[in-house]
């Protein structure tokens, strides 16, 4: 987050002279304390600042990085998971391709009748099928796909650095976000290395991420 020259001003005041009154603040700037406000309500949001009722703003001692820190380690896959691009396990590895072109995503999820999770297809698993000689419209994609209980999995309250980390350490481009029914694990979101990508971008770009 970017800091405004006032807002810089203000962190030092009271890093000198905190607990400090708003008051006192907005007197050693020679400013009113309606027109500090707003920016002392960003330093406390932002976790720059604590303000204790009666004794006034104190610096935390956090730098902005370790703020940024605290912040991402907070996201949670509900609220940025996707919606999902799921088929049947009957359907032929011809449709799953055209399905991947026109939804334009890299991995599908393949569910039963209730919408529960039975496996995974990457680009590469329908590749490899198609360097094979057989007629992809007669292959149903759960010959092929990567089954149940291997997939990696997530739910809607884990945080998402962690999701984060299973892309990387198990080397796969997509985590399907579940939700646990009746009938076994319902398919309800998706997490990819893309929703990373846009995280990380928009942190950069818009502090409202
Ligand atoms: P690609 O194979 O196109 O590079 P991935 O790296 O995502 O794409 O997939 C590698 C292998 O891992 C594939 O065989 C795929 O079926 C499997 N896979 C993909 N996602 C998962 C997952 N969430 N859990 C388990 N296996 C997965």
């Amino acid at each position: 987050m970017e800091l405004s020259k006032r807002q810089e001003r203000i962190i030092e005041i009271v890093k000198e002279a905190g607990p400090i009154t708003g008051e006192n603040i907005a007197e050693k700037l020679s400013l009113t304390r309606a027109t500090l406000r707003p920016d002392l309500a960003i330093l406390t949001m932002a976790g720059f600042l604590d303000a204790r009722p009666r004794v006034g703003y104190f610096f935390t001692g956090k730098t902005g990085s370790e703020l940024l820190t605290e912040q991402i380690k907070k996201f949670k896959v509900q609220q940025y998971q996707h919606v999902p691009i799921v088929v049947k396990e009957s359907v032929s590895v011809y449709d799953a391709i055209s399905t991947m072109f026109l939804e334009d995503v890299g991995t599908l999820f393949v569910v039963d009748d209730h919408s529960c999770l039975t496996g995974v297809l990457s680009r590469k698993d329908l590749l490899r099928a198609s360097i094979g000689q057989q007629d992809l419209n007669s292959v149903p994609v759960h010959i092929i796909m990567t089954r149940m209980p291997n997939i990696t999995i997530c739910r809607r309250e884990d945080l998402l650095i962690d999701v984060a980390m299973k892309l990387i350490n198990k080397q796969i481009d997509g985590i399907p976000v579940v939700r646990d029914t009746e009938a076994g694990l319902e398919v309800i979101g998706r997490i990819t290395k893309t929703t990373i990508t846009k995280v990380f971008v928009e942190l950069i770009t818009n502090d409202q991420v």
